[in-house]
């Protein structure tokens, strides 16, 4: 039984770690950190992760399910102090934190696992798996959703480390990432700042990769009011065209459902993180983060119409 902890209990702690966790029975939710004291009912709640480190007893593990701006600090105290660590995406602010978290964990020989929740959407693998032998003609990935919706009050996804539409967008680049059969670089990007924000409303990616001869594409758009897209479209050398829609969920191959079975995103990243304890290992994976950076070094810059909450 892996006691574990969860550090910042908000929104995605709540709706997804917590179920997953009981759900699974290699794992034991053991205390949860908010520093407003609202943690999970009838667990012991730390007001700080340091407090949780200290005094919570026979600990194993945390999940750090804060904002990526406190990640790093966060993350290198558990390791110091031998918590495996399961970090929410995005796993850091930058590339150079979350290396030197992995260097830190190889050295003290704890388990760190850099989750990207979609990838564990039911049909990625399966899509992963068709085009694992092809070359593509090209790719088109249409990310839009309504930040109102999906982000109610999180000021903090407007400040410099939050991300912006990236926050979504990420998600997309981790699909991208896991089922495109070679490297993916950033070409050149064009990001929308609203007036007065810190961090984009809308972007979109010309990518590259030697896998594919075709154009790479990626929109992503915080404006949408009509439900929610979460799409990728893949066409491939032989013509035929793979759709993964739902976020990853669904998968149509020229138009005919594809029907894939999986454990559901969460349940299985809890899956992963205990086979990784399992068997002493870590799971570092850098390219959706490598992507973002990208696309705001090489991004030309739009303002737009100034967005209020
Ligand atoms: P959230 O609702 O704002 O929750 C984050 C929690 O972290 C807050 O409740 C806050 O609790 C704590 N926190 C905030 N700043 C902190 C800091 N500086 N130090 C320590 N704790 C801090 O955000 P969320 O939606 O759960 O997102 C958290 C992470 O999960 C993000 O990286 C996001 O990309 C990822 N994620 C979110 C979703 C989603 O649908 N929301 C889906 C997948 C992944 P206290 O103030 O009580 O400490």
């Amino acid at each position: 039984m892996i006691r574990i902890g969860i550090i910042g209990y908000g929104k995605i702690a709540r709706d997804q770690h917590v179920p997953a966790i009981e759900a699974d029975e290699a794992f034991e939710l053991a205390a949860t950190v908010s520093r407003k004291g609202k943690g999970h009912p009838g667990q012991p709640c730390f007001t700080s992760h340091k407090d949780m480190i200290r005094e919570a007893e026979n600990l194993d593990a945390a999940a750090i399910c804060t904002p990526p701006s406190a990640r790093y600090e966060i993350a290198r105290d558990c390791i110091l102090a031998g918590l495996h660590c399961l970090l929410e995406k995005p796993p850091g602010m930058s590339l150079g934190e979350v290396e030197e978290l992995a260097r830190l964990a190889a050295h003290r020989r704890i388990s760190l696992f850099t989750t990207w929740h979609a990838q564990h959407a039911d049909s990625v693998e399966a899509a992963a798996g068709l085009l694992a032998r092809r070359r593509l003609r090209s790719m088109h990935i249409h990310w839009r959703e309504d930040v109102r919706k999906w982000h109610p009050g999180q000021a903090w996804i407007w400040e410099p480390g939050g991300f912006g539409v990236f926050d979504p967008g990420i998600n997309a680049l981790s699909i991208a990432t896991r089922i495109c059969p070679g490297a993916l670089f950033v070409r050149s990007a064009e990001l929308d700042f609203p007036a007065g924000r810190q961090q984009p409303i809308a972007a979109r990616l010309v990518m590259e990769s030697p896998a594919a001869d075709g154009p790479i594409h990626a929109e992503f758009d915080w404006r949408e009011t009509e439900g929610e897209t979460w799409t990728i479209e893949v066409v491939t050398d032989e013509g035929g065209t793979l759709t993964l829609s739902g976020g990853g969920a669904q998968l149509e191959v020229d138009g005919e459902t594809v029907e894939t079975e999986g454990l559901g995103e969460y349940p299985s990243l809890y899956r992963q993180f205990a086979g990784l304890i399992e068997r002493s290992e870590s799971h570092v994976d850098l390219d959706p983060l490598r992507l973002t950076a990208e696309a705001f070094l090489l991004g030309r810059r739009n303002e737009v119409e100034a967005f209020e909450e």
